[in-house]
Formats: C-alpha cells, structure tokens, sequence
C-alpha cells in the first residue's frame, strides 16, 4: 500500500484545479515547467482528474508513479492497490497471475516456471513434462 502525503496531495489540487480554469501561458516559470518536464516526458498525458503522485519530488500520473515504486502488475500493467503476488521478481494481481497455457489462476508456490513463466503443474507437465 501507499499513502502519498496529503499535503502534497491537496498543493497539487489546489494548482491543478487553477490550471484547468486558467492554463499556464507558454512562459517559463519554474512550476510549469516542473509539471511539464516530470509528467508530459513520462507518458505525454495531462494528468486525468487533475491528480497526480508524487514521487521523489517528482509529479507522476497513477500508473508511472507505481512503475517507479514497481508496483505495477505485471499481467495488466496497472497499478497494484491491494492484495499481491510476487513471483519471478514481478508483481501481479492475484487475479492476474495465471498459468501462461490455460490462463487459469494460480497461486504462489503452486506453479511451475519455464522461459520466465508461469504454468500449472497439468499444463506444466503436459507441454516440458
Ligand atoms: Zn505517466
Ligand atoms: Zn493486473
Ligand atoms: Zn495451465
């Protein structure tokens, strides 16, 4: 779990919601181009709903925040918020960690690993058995 200050939270409120009524005009000043270098080199995208994280001082969007902190699942590539499971050095959804054959769900410890990964042990042993 992660729990971003709230403070930090409510500043970038505070400036999102300003910037939504009145966007920044093109000149330097240091915290547009706080936003713009941190996030837009990232994934090129505003961020959705005026909220973002941050990380190390840095402004992310939901999903780059949790690529820092490598907690993005590795079966969907999104943000991991409650139970996980972590196996073969990834992290996935418990609902997302599933054999790569049949597709059914599997639980740590109850696989078998073959070119990085996983398999039931039926489809394990039919397809390297
Ligand atoms: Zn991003
Ligand atoms: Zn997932
Ligand atoms: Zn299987």
């Amino acid at each position: 779990m992660f729990s971003p200050s709230t403070a930090t939270l409510v500043f970038f409120y505070f400036f999102a919601d300003l910037f939504a009524l009145f966007p920044p005009p093109p000149v330097t000043n240091v915290f547009s181009d706080f936003l713009s270098s941190a996030n837009w080199n990232d994934c090129q995208q505003p961020f959705a709903g005026g909220s973002f994280f941050d990380h190390e001082g840095l402004p992310y969007c939901e999903t780059h925040y949790h690529q820092k902190r490598g907690s993005l699942c590795a079966g969907c590539h999104k943000p991991i918020g409650g139970r996980c499971i972590t196996a073969m050095l990834k992290k996935f959804h418990p609902e997302h960690f599933v054999c790569a054959f049949c597709l059914k769900q599997l639980n740590k410890g109850t696989f078998k690993e073959q070119n990085e990964k996983p398999y039931c042990h039926q489809c394990f042993d039919k397809l390297f058995g």
